[in-house]
């Protein structure tokens, strides 16, 4: 716009005043429900530099919007990155409007920098064309209902690209020229109040949202105080779960990944979060109304796995997991929750100190009968059993497997005396008294087997039992280190046998307590190359799908709609390995039921450690597993 008139400016004026104050109107709310939600007790904004690289990959190079779905992803990506371009021609397209321009498009500068936007503009009009396009005609399934604002804002957003391209074609002391100024300025300040009232909230908010993110995956929040149960009320909601609930831009990608949903559950991780969004909305931060009813389903919260695909797909930051297991935390530590399967497992768990309700003489027992040594302090490894590989028939074999293992590598280890659960199951379903006993207990035995904090480490055959001890155990003090069987054998590869003939083709299912919840991929891939030909299934790695078991569904009794376990033991079937090799006891207990149940002759199924021990046997020209 060139020597604007006083109309023109006085009308520019109030346009802006409108629309920045219908934007503060509708931003306010959210602003306000976060700062009257509940401080987060545990939250630390140090160390800065992990916080800021993942602002940089997500937020600045939408890294993690690109890896996750490459072509939506880098539609996305245009958008912002376009929108980051446009910021100081936006800016001087007002100054303009006020008379006073601070880019000239004769200048050496601004002439480069508007036609450098102007490659943006075309990115942009295309991506955003490309988005509505399948999110109005192509509506992926987990996208779910679509709002129609979001077709407006596309639209909006185009309108804007179109007349920025125009603007620079035109001579602009013309008339069209000043037209084409005054749609774009209409436009604009069209778009503005919408931000808050849309999903495109994410755009101002979900930086922060990235950048304030509890530290860690999947983590779980410690209880502070008496009164805390988790999320019962609104008055438990803290404000990082706001901000989060906010956040979400509705994309489904947690959807699309969830094995409940997959498998025909109600649970839906978006409509968690929706749920939440939605209580807050309407009940507000202080209320006393139980969080789970008429927005979230108590139902769904007990569906979840807790296998973290959600979390580790949301591209906007929102941590799923403190949220669901913190709804089942309020109903469980409150006597909301009444489940004949969990009060039995709690009930077991509480007598026996174990998940699967054996007497604790079995496990001393199966120690004493197949003479493995009692950790004394001396050993490099303290080898923990765990309830599977304590009483479960399979666990106890890759136990044993593992030992024959550990005797080749040379690895000296012991085993405790007494071992209680971890509290894993009881922790991913919300009950804090029971968890602790467990925690507590273990932590004493431990101390008293002269294992504290030194170099000696703490091994074993379960990824939720490393998580837990690893992890969790830290609200109790403990400092324990600990890794898993696929790790320690894996530094050691090399002196495994290396199998040259009659190689098996092994398909790996990744656990999510190992892939997604540690980042352990490649060292039980290692493992099985020894022995095998190593192939991903169509879902691998991050992208893993839950075998059904984690968050305590294993002890939940039966599944509405199709089983977690038969959709995944299908898909690794469906591959044609020989084997499926597993890294987990429960995944494999998970996979022996499930292929029960199929027409066709099962896969072998063979834990990592199960696997290295045939490596040994069949270098030793003895018969193989
Ligand atoms: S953790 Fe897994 S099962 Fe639970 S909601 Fe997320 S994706 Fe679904
Ligand atoms: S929670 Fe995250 S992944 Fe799920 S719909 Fe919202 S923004 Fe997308």
């Amino acid at each position: 716009m060139v020597h604007p008139s006083w109309l023109e400016i006085a009308i520019l004026a109030i346009l802006l005043c409108i629309s920045g104050s219908l934007f503060w109107l509708r931003f306010r709310k959210p602003v306000d429900v976060i700062r009257r939600s509940r401080d987060n007790p545990d939250f630390q904004l140090r160390p800065l530099g992990p916080r800021i690289r993942q602002f940089v990959w997500e937020v600045m190079l939408q890294g993690k919007v690109i890896r996750e779905r490459p072509l939506p992803g880098l539609a996305h990506a245009f958008v912002f990155w376009g929108f980051c371009a446009f910021a100081l021609v936006t800016l001087n397209h007002i100054a303009a409007g006020f008379g006073f321009p601070f880019l000239s498009r004769e200048g050496g500068f601004g002439k480069a920098y508007f036609a450098f936007v102007a490659v943006w503009a075309v990115a942009v009009a295309v991506s955003i064309a490309g988005l509505a396009i399948r999110r109005f005609v192509a509506r992926p399934i987990w996208l779910g209902k679509v709002a129609p604002e979001s077709g407006g804002i596309a639209l909006l957003i185009f309108i804007l690209m179109i007349t920025y391209l125009a603007g620079l074609a035109m001579d602009e002391t013309t008339t069209p020229a000043r037209a084409n100024w005054w749609l774009h300025t209409f436009t604009l300040l069209a778009f503005l109040p919408l931000i808050p009232h849309t999903k495109h909230l994410h755009l101002v908010i979900s930086p922060a949202t990235v950048f304030l993110r509890r530290a860690g995956f999947s983590k779980i929040p410690p209880l502070v105080g008496d009164e805390d149960f988790g999320l019962d009320t609104g008055k438990d909601v803290t404000k990082l779960d706001a901000l989060q609930a906010y956040s979400c831009v509705e994309c489904g990608r947690c959807t699309e990944h969830c094995p409940a949903y997959n498998t025909g559950k109600i649970l839906n991780p978006k409509e968690i979060i929706l749920g939440l969004r939605r209580y807050l909305n309407e009940e507000g931060p202080g209320n006393e109304e139980p969080l789970l009813g008429k927005h979230i389903s108590m139902e769904a919260a007990f569906q979840c796995t807790t296998c973290g695909a959600c979390e580790f797909q949301c591209p906007v930051g929102i941590q799923h997991l403190p949220v669901i297991i913190g709804l089942r935390r309020g109903a469980v530590n409150t006597g909301k929750w009444e489940d004949d399967y969990g009060g039995k497992m709690f009930l077991a768990m509480e007598r026996t100190g174990n998940s699967l309700g054996f007497a604790s003489s079995e496990r001393l027992k199966f120690i004493e009968k197949n003479e493995l040594p009692i950790y004394d302090g001396t050993q490099e490894y303290c080898l923990w059993l765990g309830c599977m590989g304590s009483y479960d028939p399979q666990g106890r074999e890759i136990v044993l497997s593992l030992v024959q293992v550990l005797r080749h590598l040379g690895v000296t280890f012991g085993v405790l005396r007494k071992e209680k659960c971890t509290g894993d199951p009881v922790r991913r379903l919300g009950n804090d008294l029971l968890f602790q006993q467990m925690a507590e207990a273990n932590i004493e035995q431990l101390k008293s087997a002269n294992l504290s904090a030194n170099a000696t480490k703490l091994l074993s055959i379960c990824p939720h039992c490393v998580r837990t001890i690893g992890e969790d155990w830290k609200e109790f003090g403990a400092a324990f280190q600990i890794e898993h069987h696929s790790e320690l054998l894996a530094r050691m590869q090399e002196k495994l046998p290396q199998r040259t003939d009659g190689r098996e083709r092994v398909v790996f299912h990744d656990p999510c307590y190992l892939g997604r919840y540690r980042g352990v991929y490649d060292q039980p891939r290692e493992v099985i190359a020894r022995w095998g030909e190593v192939e991903d299934p169509a879902r691998a790695r991050e992208r893993s799908f839950c075998c059904g078991a984690g968050g305590g569904q294993m002890f939940l009794g039966e599944e509405k709609g199709k089983r977690v376990n038969v959709e995944r033991a299908t898909e690794l079937a469906a591959t044609g390995a020989a084997v499926v090799g597993t890294a987990c006891p429960f995944c494999q207990t998970m996979f022996r039921d499930a292929f029960g149940t199929l027409s066709q002759t099962p896969p072998k199924l063979l834990d990592i450690a199960q696997i290295a021990a045939a490596s040994i046997e069949s270098a030793a020209g003895r018969a193989m597993v």
